[in-house]
């Protein structure tokens, strides 16, 4: 659509603007960023008191189809998506089937644009069945569009098979993301290796059971020099060893989730498994190592691991109940009311490491918005407060630990390739009552 965004603050770190603009859309692209655009022929909508930025990228998602449809589909997680202002997602490939071969690849692509909400990008896995063993036909799953591989949900335990899946993938161009875990250390293990695990009497976690799998992904990112990803990185150990490759010059690039950013062990509370979580929330220490890479670009990355499951799996006991937590719809609200307020991130290092960086290292078209980018962009009303509520979510799942927190900063408008996909919290196709566009804008300069 032709539509012009004034009165709004612009923060687009890529493009290097932070302040004051007018955006000027045609069509499905940006055709003009300035201070004044003058006297355009178009609609517009006025953004007083409202932040314009680039869409944001969820590098890592699990969005269960095919094959576990009742925790999540393709269409239920892009709305989530951009119900929390996420334009451009990666979903992982540990589906049932899993996304080891092209056809998955295809289908993903096909059921999302299908939903015609957010942008998907699938990831190829890096062994067949994600069994660790075989490697997967990675070069017929890049031709479909895959972005990069991984086998999260599992780590690549045979170093052999890992060094020559890095090496095809260099060869590609595509990142590996690895889920670092040593399972000789974790296996069995549910809550972080601390004090409140050990009171609980629950089998532990430690962070050597992740950082062992770092030091070891690393040393072989050294020899092959390819582009190597660190899924969800939980413990401070792991920062030390990113700390040690960046003096060593080994390049890689690493996330963190909102929730490891933001909880402790402490969450876990009696027994509560919506804190429950592999990596495990780890101590105060942690969290604060971890929120001291992000700000420093250790942790170049934010991502929510977005990883629904059912209320009647999550209300098992806390030994049988499945890992994981979702995210798409309480990451930027939760960052911008405990990072930004709090004054641990600016909004321009927010929107890098949730946009830009992750749309640099996917290679794909997100993260800015220059003129001639597609206009993928979220307005976020920085005074808008809401209690999580999971019951207003867009995901078929409701496993949050965050839910009945007071949050400001929420997305107000998603906007993907131009079209309006959330409007105050409804979503195009899921909301009855999501309105005509033309009842949005003003016509009148
Ligand atoms: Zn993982
Ligand atoms: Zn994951």
């Amino acid at each position: 659509m032709d539509l012009l965004l004034k009165g709004g603050v612009l923060h687009d770190p890529e493009n290097g603007w932070e302040g004051p603009a007018e955006v000027l859309i045609r069509g499905n692209k940006i055709e003009a960023v300035s201070l004044s655009l003058g006297p355009v022929d178009v609609p517009f909508w006025d953004l007083q008191g409202k932040i314009i930025l680039p869409g944001l990228v969820d590098m890592h998602v699990h969005l269960r189809e095919p094959g576990n449809e009742g925790k999540e589909t393709i269409a239920t997680g892009c709305a989530a998506a951009v119900a929390g202002g996420v334009t451009s997602i990666a979903c992982m490939p540990n589906t049932d089937p899993p996304a080891d071969n092209k056809e998955i690849i295809c289908y993903i692509k096909e059921r999302a644009k299908r939903a015609d909400l957010a942008k998907v990008y699938p990831i190829g896995a890096i062994t067949r069945g994600i069994k660790g063993k075989e490697i997967a036909p990675m070069w017929e799953m890049a031709q479909e569009g895959a972005k990069g591989f991984s086998d999260d949900g599992n780590p690549v335990s045979d170093s052999g098979v890992m060094l020559r899946a890095m090496q095809y993938a260099l060869n590609l161009g595509l990142p590996v993301i690895s889920h670092c875990e040593d399972l000789s250390l974790a296996a069995g293990g549910v809550v972080h290796a601390g004090n409140h695990g050990y009171r609980l009497g629950l089998p532990v976690i430690s962070p050597a059971s992740e950082a062992v799998m770092v030091a070891r992904d690393l040393l072989l990112q050294k020899e092959i020099k390819g582009k190597l990803h660190l899924a969800h990185l939980s413990a401070r150990e792991s920062v030390e060893l990113l700390r040690w490759a960046k003096g060593a010059g080994i390049s890689v690039s690493a996330e963190a989730t909102p929730h490891h950013l933001l909880l402790t062990e402490e969450a876990v509370g009696n027994f509560k498994t919506e804190a429950k979580m592999n990596p495990p929330l780890r101590t105060s220490a942690d969290r604060e190592a971890l929120q001291r890479a992000l700000k420093e670009g250790f942790i170049g990355v934010i991502a929510t691991d977005h990883a629904p499951h059912r209320l009647q799996e999550k209300e098992d006991d806390f030994l049988s109940a499945p890992f994981g937590v979702i995210g798409l719809e309480t990451a930027f609200p939760l960052l911008w009311t405990k990072m930004v307020e709090e004054g641990l991130l600016t909004v321009s290092e927010l929107v890098d490491r949730f946009s830009s960086a992750p749309a640099r290292l996917l290679d794909i078209p997100a993260g800015s918005l220059k003129p001639g980018a597609p206009a993928d962009i979220v307005v976020v009303d920085p005074q808008a407060e809401q209690v999580v509520s999971g019951e207003r979510f867009f995901s078929r799942s409701r496993n949050t630990p965050f839910e009945g927190w007071r949050l400001k900063g929420y997305p107000v408008m998603t906007m993907v390739d131009g079209d309006i996909k959330m409007w105050q919290g409804k979503v195009k196709g899921f909301s009855e009552d999501f309105p005509e566009i033309k009842s949005i804008l003003q016509t009148r300069r």
